[in-house]
C-alpha cells in the first residue's frame, strides 16, 4: 500500500483540516507541491473529481472529449532490457521473438489510412542490432507512401538507438526528425523516481535520461506526451514527484502535449504478485494529475488499461481526451488485457458522459465534431 510518509503521524482531525486547506489552495489556482499533492490521495473522491473537473472546464470550456484514429505497431519484441513489469519482450534468439518485416508494417499503415487514421505509433523492444539507419529508412519510406503523422519511439528507444549508433541524443533526434519522425510518445517513464526504476527496470534508462531525451526533443522543436504507470510499489509521494518534475520541464520547454497516467497490469510479468490498482486509485491519480499539471493542456483517460466503463467515468475526473481507436495493441495484450474499441463505442461513451465527441489529430487540431 503506497504511503504518505510525512503525514502518517498526523492526527485524523489535523489531516482533514490540512486536506481541506489544500483543496482550497488548489481551487484558487495556486500550485501544489509534492507533499500537498500526496496528501490529496486521502481527500474524498468526489471532492477531488469536482476540483479536477473544474480545472478541465477552465482549460476546455467547449465540453468536448477528443480522440484520435491511430495504430500501434510493435515492430519488434526483441529486447535486451528485461523490465520486470513487461510481459511483451523476448530475449534475442528466444522462441516467438520477431522483427516485423517492413512490408508488414506498410500493410498495417495502409489499413489505418483506409479507415481515415492519421497517427502511427511505432514502438518496440530495445533490439541489440538496430541502428539509426534502420529507422531513417523506415520513416522515409512511410512518409513517401502514406499521409500519416509518425508519433513513435519512446525515450528508452531513442537512448538505445543513440547508443547502438555511437551518436548523441541530439544527433539521433535531429536525424530521425529529418527522416520523418514527428513527435515522441511518453512511454518508458513508468515512475520517474530512480529508487522505483532500479527496482522494476534496473537496465532501463534512469529518470534523468528520460528527461534529457524529452528536453532535447522539445529544444529541437519536437513535441511529445508524458506518461506514468502506477502500481509498481511506489509511494503516493513518488507519483506526485513524477508529476511535479514533468511540470517543471513543461515550464521550461512547453513541449508536452498531454499527460497519460495508467495503472500497472501485472499479468504474465515478473511482478505478477502485485495488486492491480483499483478504480478509486485510478480516478484519484487522474484527478490529482489534472490538478498538479496546470501547464499541460490534455489529460487522457485510458480505456485500454482501465476498461471502457472506468474510462468513461474518468471523463468527470479531469480527462478531456480518451486516447485512440487503436487498431492494434500487443504490449498490454501480452499481460492478458484485451479491450477493443470501435468508433461507435467511443462516440457512445463520450455522449453518455454528457460531453461532445471530437476527432483530433496528433497535434490536437479538431478534425470533426460529432455534435448531433
Ligand atoms: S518495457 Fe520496453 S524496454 Fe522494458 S522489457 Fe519491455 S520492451 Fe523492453
Amino acid at each position: 500500500m503506497p504511503g504518505i510518509k510525512i503525514y502518517t503521524v498526523m492526527k485524523m482531525k489535523d489531516k482533514a483540516k490540512a486536506i481541506e486547506e489544500i483543496l482550497y489552495t488548489a481551487g484558487s489556482g495556486e500550485r501544489l507541491d509534492v507533499y500537498q499533492g500526496a496528501l490529496l490521495f486521502d481527500a474524498p473522491l468526489l471532492y477531488l473529481g469536482a476540483l479536477a473537473d473544474a480545472v478541465r472546464q477552465r482549460l476546455h470550456p467547449l465540453n468536448t472529449v477528443t480522440f484520435v484514429k491511430d495504430r500501434n505497431i510493435s515492430y519488434t519484441n526483441i529486447c535486451v532490457c528485461g523490465c520486470k513489469f513487461c510481459a511483451f519482450f523476448k530475449a534475442p534468439g528466444a522462441n516467438n521473438s520477431y522483427l516485423m518485416p517492413r512490408e508488414e508494417i506498410f500493410k498495417k499503415i495502409e489499413e489505418l489510412v483506409l479507415i481515415g487514421g492519421t497517427q502511427v505509433m511505432i514502438q518496440g523492444g530495445l533490439h541489440p542490432d538496430l541502428t539509426i539507419e534502420y529507422f531513417e529508412e523506415l520513416f522515409r519510406e512511410i512518409k513517401k507512401r502514406f499521409p500519416v503523422y509518425i508519433h513513435s519511439l519512446s525515450a528508452p528507444e531513442i537512448d538505445h538507438i543513440a547508443g547502438n549508433s555511437g551518436l548523441s541524443i541530439e544527433e539521433t533526434l535531429k536525424r530521425l526528425a529529418s527522416a520523418g519522425l514527428d513527435s515522441l510518445p511518453g512511454g518508458g517513464a513508468e515512475i520517474l523516481v530512480d529508487e522505483v526504476k532500479k527496482r522494476v527496470s534496473p537496465k532501463k534508462l534512469c529518470a534523468g535520461k528520460w528527461f534529457e531525451v524529452m528536453e532535447t526533443a522539445h529544444r529541437l522543436g519536437m513535441k511529445s506526451t508524458a506518461t506514468m504507470v502506477f502500481g509498481l510499489g511506489e509511494s503516493y509521494e513518488d507519483r506526485v514527484r513524477h508529476m511535479v518534475l514533468i511540470r517543471e520541464l513543461q515550464d521550461k520547454s512547453g513541449g508536452f502535449r498531454a499527460f497519460i497516467p495508467w495503472s500497472f497490469s501485472p499479468g504474465n510479468t515478473k511482478l505478477k504478485e502485485f495488486e492491480i490498482p483499483g478504480g478509486i486509485d485510478y480516478l484519484k491519480t487522474l484527478a490529482i494529475s489534472r490538478i498538479i499539471l496546470d501547464n499541460i493542456s490534455h489529460i487522457h483517460s485510458g480505456w485500454v488499461t482501465e476498461g471502457k466503463k472506468l474510462a468513461q467515468v474518468a471523463l468527470s475526473f479531469g480527462a478531456d481526451d480518451i486516447g485512440g481507436i487503436m487498431m492494434e495493441e500487443r504490449v498490454l495484450k501480452s499481460t492478458g488485457i484485451v479491450y477493443e474499441m470501435f468508433e461507435e463505442d467511443i462516440l457512445r461513451l463520450i455522449k453518455g458522459a454528457g460531453r461532445v465527441p471530437a476527432l483530433r489529430d496528433t497535434e490536437y487540431n479538431i478534425l470533426k465534431v460529432y455534435d448531433s
